[in-house]
């Protein structure tokens, strides 16, 4: 029945990436990698998506990496969200990440739910991809021809179109590691618990030796075709112990960087002021967050 049961598809589960590259390719376009199955699943049952095989990828170790390692925090393509929830690491030195995946769908979803689906999928409505972006992270992806690193700013094309060819598969995120003088938050405004934001707006911080800000990442979520970054609120805080009048200005210019659509979530002048008062907030907790002082 159309709208319950997916169609007809294989189903294999290899046990190493090189396997699941060969199941892409030899499907030649027809397959598709499944993850926790948290947005394939439900757009197969609703025949938006027919893939004639899925390669489910969470039966390779590999993936499941959760270290820091040199300049970088690696997160495994196959972690699941609420690993980053229950992880004192992420709570205590990447708090942008642990106060998103706290507002992520509802506890079932975050168990299934990986990181590498949700920065994958390629929905402007998940709330991954707009942290990554303000973080710096990179994404580790690996096809039939090697490994490369794709930066998270270029990743994100169009709704549902990144950067992945179709047999490639993302292995690891990885996310500059956490410094004295860091701090992050996200801020997600939603119609009900567990649902997509109506906007939602990440900060990344980082103080230089003055304790002035000395690096600035702002991004925005579900206010456009794809996470946003807002490269001009962000470059405003450099070099600014911000004053209340400085937090504004800042969030003028992430509403400003803002597309939104008017949609079930509401009319566009109304997600705009969502982005410019979550931008503040999310700034100012930032900031307290990087031990900022005034
Ligand atoms: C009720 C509900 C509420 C939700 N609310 C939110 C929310 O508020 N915020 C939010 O961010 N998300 C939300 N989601 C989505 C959820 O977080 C998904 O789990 C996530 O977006 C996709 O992760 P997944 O592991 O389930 O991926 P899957 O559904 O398995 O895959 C999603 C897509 O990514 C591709 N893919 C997955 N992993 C890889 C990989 N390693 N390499 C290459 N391609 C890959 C798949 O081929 C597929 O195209 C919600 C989902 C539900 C069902």
């Amino acid at each position: 029945m159309v709208g319950v049961i997916p169609p007809e598809f294989e189903y294999h589960a290899p046990d190493s990436v090189d396997a699941a590259i060969g199941l892409l390719q030899t499907s030649a376009g027809g397959a598709k990698v499944l993850a926790g199955g948290m947005s394939l699943i439900p757009l197969m049952k609703l025949r938006l998506a027919g893939p004639k095989v899925l390669v489910d990828i969470t039966h390779i170790p590999t993936l499941y990496d959760f270290k820091e390692e040199g300049d970088w925090l690696i997160l495994g393509a196959a972690r699941r969200i609420n690993d980053l929830n229950d992880s004192k690491l992420i709570g205590s030195k990447y708090p942008l990440l642990g106060d998103a995946a706290a507002h992520i769908a509802d506890p079932l979803v975050r168990n299934m739910g990986t990181v590498g689906g949700n920065v994958c999928h390629g929905d402007p409505g998940n709330d991954l991809p707009a942290c990554m972006l303000a973080l710096g992270a990179q994404y580790t992806v690996r096809g039939p021809k090697g490994s490369r690193t794709i930066p998270a700013k270029e990743f994100y094309q169009d709704t549902f179109v990144t950067a992945l060819d179709p047999s490639e598969i993302l292995t690891a995120v990885q996310v500059p590691k956490a410094q004295p003088g860091d701090g992050g938050a996200y801020l997600k405004m939603e119609r009900k618990v567990g649902d997509f934001a109506i906007a939602a707006v990440a900060v990344q911080l980082r103080l230089d030796a003055g304790g002035a800000i000395g690096q600035a990442g702002i991004a925005l979520t579900n206010v456009g075709p794809t996470a946003l970054l807002a490269p001009k609120a962000a470059a405003y805080l450099l070099k600014k112990k911000p004053t209340d009048a400085d937090l504004l200005a800042a969030a003028k210019l992430a509403a400003e960087a803002a597309q939104p659509a008017a949609d079930l979530r509401g009319p566009v002048d109304f997600k705009r002021g969502i982005v410019q008062t979550l931008t503040q907030r999310a700034i100012k907790q930032a900031w307290t967050r990087a031990g900022g002082r005034s």
